[in-house]
């Protein structure tokens, strides 16, 4: 099967005062088109410095990412954004929205960019994917009006509008209570099956994982099985 992501021996380091601390110490993953993978382990193995590397947001100091075969350190700022934008939707832990955005326009954000989309099919795009997460009555909401839940919710909706290969989410559900965060991975899965979009996702809480195809355990800034 086609891989979406191939990491090749990535290293990664921050230097924090004169220390040097070595978050990602040559990791290699592949994960293929349509998988539905978790990511887990303890707070600093290098869970967000890994997604933050695969969506683009920041560089690997060696190695090889590759996002669907082109590897991302040849792209230039423009070329990064552009695949960014079309082919990456992130969801974060703490939802992310903009407060004085209501959900329709939240969720409307990264279509705003392409020019190439018109008025009449970006507000459709919109409400498909409000209604892919149940909000479509609340549209006109604002995130203060809205559960910890439902605001997860619009931020898995704003992540798939863009229609991307891969959604990046650096977990998710690390500020919902444990029923709530049940709900959104079941919405995660129910959206992998129904739409394929591959999901590439980080938590800490094993408890939330009877349902995840695919388990990737990360310890010390390298897969450990
Ligand atoms: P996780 O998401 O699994 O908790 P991180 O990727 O955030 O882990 O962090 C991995 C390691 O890198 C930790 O030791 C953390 O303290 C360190 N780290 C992360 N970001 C920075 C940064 N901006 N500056 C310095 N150290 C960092
Ligand atoms: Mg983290």
């Amino acid at each position: 099967m086609e891989n979406v992501v191939d990491i090749k021996n990535v290293f990664k380091s921050y230097q924090l005062g004169s220390t040097e601390v070595h978050a990602l110490r040559g990791l290699s993953l592949q994960i293929r088109k349509g998988e539905f993978a978790a990511l887990i382990g303890s707070s600093g193995s290098g869970k967000t410095t890994l997604l933050n590397l695969v969506g683009c947001l920041d560089e690997a100091d060696k190695g090889e990412i590759l996002i669907e075969g082109v590897p991302v350190k040849n792209l230039n700022e423009n070329e990064r954004s552009e695949l960014r934008n079309k082919k990456i939707g992130f969801i974060f832990q703490s939802f992310n929205l903009i407060p004085v955005l209501n959900v329709f326009e939240n969720v409307e954000i990264p279509l705003t960019i392409r020019k190439e989309i018109s008025e009449e099919d970006r507000k459709k795009k919109v409400m498909t994917a409000l209604k892919d997460v149940g909000l479509e009555s609340f549209a006109s909401q604002r995130p203060d009006q809205l559960s910890g839940g439902q605001r997860q919710r619009v931020a898995i909706a704003r992540a798939l509008v863009t229609e991307p290969s891969l959604i990046l989410a650096d977990e998710p559900t690390a500020n919902l209570d444990s029923k709530t965060a049940h709900h959104i991975i079941d919405l995660m899965f129910e959206l992998n099956q129904k739409r394929h979009v591959t999901f590439f996702f980080c938590t800490h809480d094993e408890k939330l994982m009877n349902r995840v195809q695919r388990i990737v355990k990360i310890k010390d800034g390298v897969i450990e099985s």
